[in-house]
């Protein structure tokens, strides 16, 4: 099963679906337009159902195959959301809206899995339900799990779930995923230090707060390389470091910080909180400062279900001789990891070519890997739920 031959001949429309979110981002749950043009696509295509407003603006499609007693359901998921960044990407369909940018390319996502629906109801080649997932606010919003808190898994009967992201720096029509952990989690602490202000000159009758932040900073790195067990893999790092003074000859009476922890598993998750906590309340006592912590848990880490890792694995390779199979996890996060979490499932990484990474300004989403999106979207479906006769 190489690309579907049908996502050549639709390959012009995708790349106009996402050309044209592309020109209308919108970010976290306001993805309003997105998501109506979502919807009216997938009536248009032939879906069975189509369910808006599901975590606020999510989309849900129901499609059904050509027979459908084996009473399977499995879900395919696209994010719809965009970034606030300030569009740097020499396109020529760029974001019509300053300030708002589909820098992670959720509109090819969004675009691909579109295209997968259209093949899939034209098709239909298949025995049980397909449920393609659009959701709102990946982007720090969680909207997976605002989609699940609302029932999307009971109320579709997810059985499966699988996902997908491109990759800059990863060929284009490669595909790249590992068993297990692919994804961390994202924490976030907020240091404030209170100490007492002063004159630069006379440090004695000042409780300098920057230089304990400063100590503290230091010792949150030491946790990496003298907690963590070497063999894992856990990253701190401080984003702010903001001080309230404004002269050279002024000691800071206070100091706030804040920063990002990224684990890959539960047990150092739990140990990388205890120690930012030990380490933060245990430097500001020693030399007299006030400390207030605020640790917030956010995204889970991503975990990919072995056997579902298979089946992604099987229907890659069935579209590209390209696949990683063992693919090296990262440190960004996911909020598909609530969905495996809650269904097993496994989330692929799809080759973007040579692009500026994913955030970045000049960001640029390849349209040339469109075709083995939708493949392997489509693929997972026939794939998991065979008819008995297969395309190809
Ligand atoms: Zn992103
Ligand atoms: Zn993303």
């Amino acid at each position: 099963m190489p690309i579907k031959n049908r996502f050549g001949q639709l390959h012009k429309d995708i790349i106009e679906w996402r050309h044209d979110f592309h020109q209308h981002p919108e970010l976290l749950y306001e993805v309003h337009r997105t998501a109506s043009r979502v919807a009216d696509l997938l009536r248009d295509f032939g879906c069975n159902k189509v369910i808006e407003a599901v975590g606020q603006t999510g989309v849900v499609g129901v499609i059904t195959g050509t027979e459908s007693s084996s009473g399977k359901v499995v879900g395919l998921r696209a994010d719809m959301d965009a970034l606030p960044i300030m569009e740097e990407a020499n396109v020529d369909y760029a974001s019509k809206t300053p300030g708002k940018m589909h820098a992670c390319g959720h509109d090819g996502h969004t675009a691909m899995l579109l295209g997968a629906a259209k093949y899939l109801c034209e098709t239909r080649n298949f025995n049980g339900e397909a449920v393609v997932v659009f959701q709102p606010a990946e982007e720090g919003g969680a909207g997976a799990k605002a989609m699940i808190d609302e029932g999307l898994m009971e109320r579709f009967k997810i059985q499966e779930i699988y996902g997908m992201h491109n990759m800059p720096g990863r060929a284009v029509g490669q595909f790249a995923i590992c068993a297990g952990p692919i994804l961390a989690s994202a924490d976030k602490f907020k240091v404030q230090i209170t100490g007492k202000g002063g004159h630069a000159a006379v440090p004695h009758e000042a409780i300098d707060t920057t230089l304990i932040a400063a100590q503290i900073l230091v010792n949150l790195n030491l946790i990496v390389s003298r907690s963590v067990d070497p063999l894992k893999r856990v990253v701190i790092t401080a984003g702010t470091f903001k001080t309230d003074s404004n002269a050279a000859n002024v000691i800071a009476h206070r100091v706030i910080m804040e920063g990002s922890v990224r684990c890959l598993d539960e047990d150092m998750r739990g140990l990388a909180e205890k120690r930012v906590t030990e380490v933060v309340e245990g430097i500001a006592l020693a030399h007299g400062a006030k400390v207030n912590l605020v640790y917030e848990r956010g995204y889970p880490v991503t975990v990919n279900h072995d056997v579902s890792t298979q089946y992604a694995i099987e229907v890659a390779k069935g579209i590209s001789n390209d696949v990683v199979e063992n693919a090296d996890p990262i440190m960004p996060s996911e909020d598909f990891s609530y969905m495996l979490e809650a269904r097993p499932g496994a989330f692929i990484f799809l080759g973007n070519g040579d692009s500026a990474m994913c955030h970045h300004p000049e960001y640029i989403f390849d349209d040339n890997a469109i075709p083995f999106g939708s493949s392997w979207y489509a693929g997972i479906i026939e794939a998991r739920m065979p008819n008995g006769k297969f395309e190809n």
